[in-house]
């Protein structure tokens, strides 16, 4: 670890979405890192920050922040900008801006979809698969860039890890039920989501499939187990809800006790533990019969932890003879489904000594 923390300049790619913003709030008074620059679309280029956002948080937006002018994209590659840079940029208008970054030799902490199933690009859980971070060795460019998975596969692989780690998955079927920002802002229209369920997001369920195989695998080889998804959209602001039931491997004596208390002891390693972002527990578990919920729960340890409740057993085994469980998890997506695991990943890579000044 660096020796009293000397600050490192950042930059935030497309600073005023839904998850933009909550990058300017995680960052503006932050121990390791410190906003210099904010980069925009052309349609907002040249504004002052305050201007051009359409501030949609509770928290204040900081005065600091509110009076810098937006950048063009491109400049964000210039060596005068800083050397980190956290994306919330759109897909397709990260793809090639992305690795540009890299080759400028910036180090990119990307939200966007293009990237995250890039072999050499890895797709980081701090406390899962931290090791995976090595991948950045096998980039070829100058910088690199390290990818979070979708919001709903970052809640997944949080509720799947200590379960494939202790016992094995064999099979997962998962039903999402996402909240409205996580198709960003302003998302849906009012007349689709009132007095609804959309039972559709474009894309959503294929990278459910295979994203939590690429966290839960080693960095060169994906888990092998299939998941089956179903999504939706619901009228809740933040916090994605999952429902999963999963046919486990080892299951001789196992008790449900043992799958509560895999979860609720779940730590990750020591060298994430006392990172600034990361929460105290990953997992909270919980016993309320009606828990977890996204009003309730979303905001456990500043949105940084997956909330776990309803952790039961099917009566039915499934048609191999499996014994199935299910357990209901949430967590807030803009915040540990987006921006505050990239800050927490970057986070990591400070603490490894990965970022350069
Ligand atoms: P959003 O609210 O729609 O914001 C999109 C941002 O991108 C805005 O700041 C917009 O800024 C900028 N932008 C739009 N077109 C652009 C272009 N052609 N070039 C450069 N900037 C452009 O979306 P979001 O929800 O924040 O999502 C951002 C990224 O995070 C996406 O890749 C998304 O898949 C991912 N993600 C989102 C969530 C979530 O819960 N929302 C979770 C995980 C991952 P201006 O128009 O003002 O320039």
């Amino acid at each position: 670890m660096p020796e009293a923390f000397p600050q490192i300049e950042v930059a935030i790619a497309a600073s005023t979405g839904a998850v933009g913003q909550r990058f300017v709030e995680l960052l503006h008074d932050h121990p390791y890192f410190n906003v210099s620059a904010l980069a925009a679309s052309d349609r907002s280029a040249g504004k002052l920050y305050g201007e051009a956002v359409d501030w949609r948080l509770d928290s204040e937006l900081p005065q600091e922040i509110s009076g810098m002018e937006l950048m063009p994209l491109i400049e964000l590659g210039e060596p005068t900008s800083p050397n980190v840079i956290f994306s919330a940029l759109p897909s397709n208008a990260a793809d090639e801006i992305e690795v540009h970054l890299a080759a400028a030799g910036k180090a990119v902490f990307s939200n966007a979809p293009d990237h995250r199933m890039d072999e050499d690009v890895p797709l980081v859980i701090a406390e899962i698969n931290s090791d995976h971070m090595r991948l950045t060795d096998q980039q070829t460019t100058s910088g690199f860039i390290v990818a979070n998975a979708n919001c709903s596969s970052i809640m997944a692989t949080l509720m799947f890890a200590p379960l494939e780690e202790q016992f094995g998955i064999d099979e997962a079927h998962i039903f999402t039920q996402q909240a409205l920002s996580g198709a960003g802002y302003p998302g849906v229209s009012a007349m689709d989501i009132t007095d609804n369920v959309i039972p559709f997001i474009a894309g959503e369920a294929d990278k459910l499939r295979r994203e939590p195989l690429k966290m839960l695998g080693t960095a060169y080889q994906a888990a092998d187990f299939p998941i089956f998804p179903t999504v939706s959209r619901v009228n809740v602001r933040d916090g994605h809800l999952i429902v999963a039931h999963l046919s486990l491997r080892e299951t001789v004596d196992l008790e449900l006790e043992h799958i509560t208390e895999a979860l609720a002891s779940f730590r990750g390693p020591e060298e994430v533990r006392n990172l600034p972002s990361a929460p105290k527990l990953p997992i909270h578990v919980l016993s309320q019969p009606d828990r977890p919920q996204p009003r309730l729960d979303r905001d456990t340890e500043n949105g940084m932890s997956v909330s776990i409740g309803q952790i039961s057993e099917e009566p039915n085994t499934d048609r191999m003879g499996r014994r199935v469980f299910k357990l209901i998890g949430l967590g807030h997506n803009t915040l540990r489904g987006a921006a505050g695991q990239s800050v927490l990943n970057a986070e990591l890579a400070y603490a490894r000594d990965l970022l350069t000044p």
